[in-house]
């Protein structure tokens, strides 16, 4: 640090402004975690220099030597974790990731289905601002006016209607677990793909606290930044499925064959959709891997699980209307249509009160994008800094003391005082080994 800070004032200080952010405020952010020291050293390591286009054992560029033993290990390690037969850790990101499956089985115009962005599902799943609603013929399903729980019978009639060639399963903001085995079924009867995103549970599904996707889809691509706690990144995996004819004959030296549904994804990835690997951050992800691994890190999970139970009951017990009723995961989405008050206005109160959510549209939401309804809030981040559920509670309550001053003439003054009991409480659970 002290190199960046003699030669560029100016960035150096804006680091140290974000490190005293997030030393000092709570990030209730569900899709963000604080990585180790480990992974940050190899996110900043020389591995940043190095060109690699290909993949172990068969790069276009010499002097990979090193490299291919970071991707080999971060291939293995996510083998391991996922229990998964293929894997790829090359995509820049979640929506590369995602981005390399649909290019992979889908033709411009051809259907799929997603969960509706303003129910909780992904850009990446259809909406029509992303490339995925508008190369292709997109259609949502969505969750139950009432329950807020995702429509099964709805996923099938629209599915039976539309005839899609991917399905797409998974979410940014949905509370509750995915009923994959139902919706194999339906992709079967249909002909179609099956896709799971588990970006946001993927750290909770490695330790096994929530069902395993490998078996019900052909696809399932994942984020690495977040429950997982890695760098910022993504991954696509597969399960017995690698083996699986594409129906593309290519030619041989000797003759001809189809090509493995393992080969199209690669060729996909690279240089389908991308070039150089960022080989720092495959470094990165290797080590985050590895730390999932271990038996704390399945401690970690479990807390991060009860830490969101505990806040999400302590919400209700204080009037707040959770869609869907509760957590299974690591976050919740609160409609605060009943308090009065928006997405936004909660967002930039709680912002001066040093705890960071995001605005977030509630289904049904008759507000717009800008404005929402609704606040989401996860539990990744804070747990990492070693905080339980008596914390998960208190922070519900610092967040109803701001929420509930809104209209009030004092509400500057009570945001003042929260921000110090939540400094207070930061410094109480210090980021050693993170931040
Ligand atoms: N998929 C889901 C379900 C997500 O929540 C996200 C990120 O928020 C992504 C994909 C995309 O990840 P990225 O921001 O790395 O492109």
């Amino acid at each position: 640090t002290d190199i960046l800070q003699l030669q560029d004032r100016e960035v150096f200080e804006a680091i140290a402004n974000e490190t005293t952010r997030q030393t000092e405020t709570l990030e209730l952010i569900a899709s963000e975690n604080f990585t180790s020291r480990a992974v940050m050293q190899a996110c900043g390591s020389v591995m940043t220099n190095k060109y690699a286009e290909g993949y172990p054992g068969k790069r276009y560029y010499g002097g990979c030597e090193f490299v291919d033993v970071a991707e080999n290990l971060a291939r293995d390690r996510a083998k391991k974790l996922f229990k998964c037969d293929y894997v790829n850790v090359q995509p820049h990101s979640g929506s590369s990731a995602n981005m390399a499956v649909l290019f992979s089985v889908l033709k411009p115009g051809d259907t799929i289905m997603g969960l509706d962005l303003s129910h909780g599902g992904h850009l990446t799943h259809g909406s029509s601002v992303n490339f995925s609603g508008q190369m292709y013929d997109a259609h949502s399903y969505g969750v139950d006016r009432e329950s807020g729980l995702i429509d099964m019978n709805r996923v099938e009639e629209l599915a039976l209607k539309v005839r899609p060639k991917l399905i797409i399963a998974g979410a940014s903001a949905y509370s509750q677990g995915f009923d994959l085995k139902a919706f194999r079924a339906i992709a079967d009867k249909v002909g179609a793909f099956l896709m799971a995103d588990i970006a946001h549970p993927a750290g909770l599904i490695a330790a096994g606290l929530l069902g395993d996707p490998m078996p019900h889809c052909h696809f399932v691509t994942t984020t690495t930044h977040k429950t997982l706690r890695g760098p910022r990144g993504g991954m696509i995996m597969m399960g017995s499925d690698f083996e699986n004819p594409m129906g593309i004959t290519i030619k041989t030296k000797t003759g001809s064959r189809v090509k493995m549904m393992s080969e199209v994804m690669d060729a996909e990835v690279m240089p389908g959709i991308q070039g150089g690997p960022l080989m720092h951050v495959i470094a990165g992800k290797a080590v985050a891997f590895g730390e999932a691994l271990k038996p704390e890190f399945r401690e970690y999970a479990i807390q991060v699980r009860k830490n969101a139970a505990a806040m999400a009951e302590k919400f209700t017990s204080l009037g707040y209307n959770i869609v869907s009723g509760g957590t299974k995961n690591h976050l919740m989405l609160l409609d605060l249509r009943n308090k009065n008050v928006t997405g936004k206005v909660a967002e930039n109160l709680l912002h001066d009160a040093g705890v960071t959510v995001n605005k977030n549209m509630v289904p049904f939401d008759d507000k717009s994008p800008f404005v929402t309804s609704g606040i989401r809030i996860g539990t990744p981040a804070m747990t990492t800094r070693g905080m339980v559920e008596a914390d998960s509670i208190a922070v519900a309550e610092l967040i109803d003391r701001v929420i509930t001053a809104a209209e009030k003439p004092d509400v500057a003054k009570v945001c003042q005082g929260v921000r110090e009991e939540i400094k207070a409480l930061c410094l109480r659970n210090p980021l050693v080994g993170y931040v």
